[in-house]
């Protein structure tokens, strides 16, 4: 069964957004199969980001996640499509080409403050849900 790693980041559980975007995914008919709250360490951020990490943003994004001023929902989604569907639902990266109908062009429109967060491709979902999960057995 296809799984995928989403995360409601700061700004998301900040604005009070947990509930709304769980709801969306639910309705979808998409089963929840893991869930925590946390902040996150440094070092699972680095790892999780590790693909940006020559990005001149790496480190305030890095910074972002981890300073504990709100935490992260982690949670993994089950479902037919869902990698992929999980992204349509999220909307673009960049919430000013996110459409309507979309968590981040319902409710955003800064890059570096874009509410969520999911898998592109089943080996980043393998490799998300094996980082902020801590692998084989948890889920
Ligand atoms: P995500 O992994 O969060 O779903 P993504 O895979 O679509 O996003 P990436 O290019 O991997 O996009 O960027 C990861 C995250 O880095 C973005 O969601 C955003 O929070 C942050 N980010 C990307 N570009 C910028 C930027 N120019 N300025 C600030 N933050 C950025």
């Amino acid at each position: 069964k296809e799984r995928t790693f989403i995360a409601v980041k700061p700004d998301g559980v900040q604005r009070g957004l947990i509930s709304d975007i769980i709801a969306r995914f639910e309705r979808r008919g998409y089963k929840l199969v893991g869930l925590k709250l946390l902040v996150p360490s440094k070092a699972l951020a680095n790892e999780h980001y590790a693909d940006l990490s020559k990005k001149p943003f790496f480190a305030g994004l890095v910074d972002y996640m981890t300073n504990g001023k709100a935490p992260v929902i982690g949670m993994v989604w089950e479902g037919p499509a869902v990698i992929k569907q999980g992204r349509v639902m999220l909307g673009a990266t960049d919430p000013t080409a996110a459409g309507p109908g979309t968590i981040r062009g319902d409710y955003c429109l800064t890059i570096g403050r874009n509410i969520c967060h999911g898998s592109d491709s089943a080996e980043s979902a393998e490799k998300e849900i094996g980082l902020w999960f801590g692998g084989k057995g948890e889920i």
